[in-house]
């Protein structure tokens, strides 16, 4: 058997890494690994080093490693028919279950369902939908689309324009024109300065004061570029990558009345959210949200087999319906939408996710999760926010309590937690952008598994407490 070491030789040498230092890599700076197995919450590398993996993946193994239900689906399905594309009504039999279940757990008129393979094209499809819907209902200038700072919605060139975090835009010529990003529900991070409309200082701003904040800043913006050319609003109902930040009370209740005020069609990006993350079926049952378009991946298959979609409500269909009759078959469709073994896969996960309650878990044990994560970590001199929903929850470290002052980035606060932490064999995501650990653990996690997640998430934050602190850059 070939050694650990020259495999990962020879990856450094020919693999081209998502998201990595690519120079720190190649030249042997940055560590590599290769995962070989996983079970439940755990994954287990080639050294045989089994780790916790509180962030299932990148959010996405919900259901947990090594569900070898899911392989069996997928094999019977590959014996049977492994592919049969899905253009002018070629269907497969997976593929009309699982859009049945998708429309029966989704609600709310949203029927029908597209198929892509991830996140990024399924926002691809959203845009192409945008701009179709306002071309066939006579509106072509109304195209522009208002997604919001610290935004994820992929990194392909229109999805990664509505991602509203700077390195995936720098050096890509990114975004591109016609997209706009609005202010984050951010209320740890709300701006202090001046006075609001009432002219009491923003800093004392309720969460409600700052969702009504929010929306006025959607306002004023579509008013700078003119309602008429305004076509939709992009959002997740937590923000993920951004820093996993619920949204403050009131949030989607006051973005929707400006929505609905300017005729600008709602797409709620559920590629995190959707399938139980948060304790319910999708986010936007859990805010109370309508969206006219929903972005479906990740959960959808547990990241078994890639797979995404996209789920389109009435008013959307309608449109496109009439479009097609007026203009002809719809120009867009993939090779690979409808694929049967990512069809297989997803029911296959989704009779798990039904038949273990995972979303009942991810409301329960979620809720105890973000309980001991505020009660070992309230008043952790290293913390300055801890927030979460769900399976969701993340830690914010600061060096001082209140109002939010960042630490110097060269300390890399939050990587030298996430180091820490895998020290502890846990492993929690350091966020993109702020010095922000995140969790996001695989929805079948019990109570017992979320205290061993916090008590070494416990030990590597002290770690490098005491590290800053002998630095002379914290006063603990
Ligand atoms: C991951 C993610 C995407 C992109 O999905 P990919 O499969 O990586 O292209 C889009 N939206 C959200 C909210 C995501 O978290």
């Amino acid at each position: 058997m070939t050694d650990t070491r020259t495999l990962i030789d020879n990856d450094r040498r020919h693999v081209f890494h998502a998201s990595t230092h690519l120079r720190d890599y190649a030249h042997g700076d940055l560590p590599g690994r290769v995962i070989t197995g996983g079970k439940g919450i755990s994954i287990v590398d080639r050294d045989g080093r089994e780790m916790i993996d509180a962030f299932a993946g990148l959010y996405c193994v919900n259901i947990g490693y090594g569900r070898t239900e899911i392989a069996e689906a997928i094999y019977a399905q590959a014996k049977e028919l492994a592919y049969y594309h899905t253009y002018v009504g070629h269907s497969n039999e997976p593929l009309i279950a699982l859009s049945e279940r998708i429309a029966k757990l989704a609600g709310n008129g949203l029927n029908k369902v597209y198929y892509g393979l991830s996140g990024s094209d399924a926002n691809e499809t959203q845009i192409k939908l945008v701009r179709y819907y306002h071309n066939v209902t006579g509106r072509p200038q109304k195209k522009k689309i208002i997604s919001r700072q610290r935004g994820y919605h992929g990194s392909s060139i229109a999805a990664g324009s509505l991602t509203g975090l700077p390195a995936f835009h720098q050096h890509f010529d990114l975004p591109i024109e016609g997209v706009l990003h609005t202010e984050a529900p951010y209320y740890y991070r709300r701006p202090r300065g001046g006075v609001d409309s009432n002219g009491r200082p923003r800093g004392e701003m309720s969460e409600r004061e700052f969702s009504a904040y929010c929306a006025e800043q959607l306002e004023a913006m579509i008013q700078r570029e003119g309602p008429e050319t305004v076509g939709a609003f992009i959002g997740e109902p937590v923000l993920g990558t951004g820093g996993i930040i619920p949204p403050p009370a009131g949030y989607w209740d006051a973005i929707q009345a400006v929505l609905k005020r300017h005729d600008i069609l709602l797409i709620a990006d559920e590629v995190v959210s959707g399938f139980g993350r948060l304790g319910s079926d999708f986010g936007f049952q859990h805010y109370g949200i309508k969206p006219d378009l929903v972005t479906i991946a990740k959960g959808l298959t547990s990241a078994y087999q890639p797979l995404s979609g996209v789920i389109v409500g009435e008013r959307v269909w309608k449109a496109l319906e009439d479009g097609t009759g007026e203009y002809g078959p719809i120009g867009h469709g993939w090779t690979y939408s409808g694929h049967p073994l990512g069809a297989a896969a997803a029911m296959a996960n989704l009779d798990i996710i039904e038949r273990e309650n995972l979303v009942g878990n991810a409301a329960e044990t979620g809720a105890y999760f973000n309980a001991q994560l505020k009660k070992t970590f309230g008043e952790h001199p290293l913390v300055g926010d801890v927030r979460g929903e769900g399976l969701m929850a993340a830690l914010e470290f600061a060096p001082t309590k209140g109002e939010y002052t960042p630490f110097d980035p060269s300390l890399k606060v939050g990587a030298r937690v996430a180091a820490a932490a895998l020290e502890e064999n846990l492993i929690a995501r350091a966020m993109p952008n702020g010095d922000i650990l995140g969790f996001a653990p695989p929805l079948v996690i019990d109570r017992g598994q979320v205290d061993e997640v916090i008590a070494r998430a416990k030990r590597a934050v002290d770690k490098v407490t005491d590290a800053l602190t002998r630095e002379g850059k914290l006063n603990a």
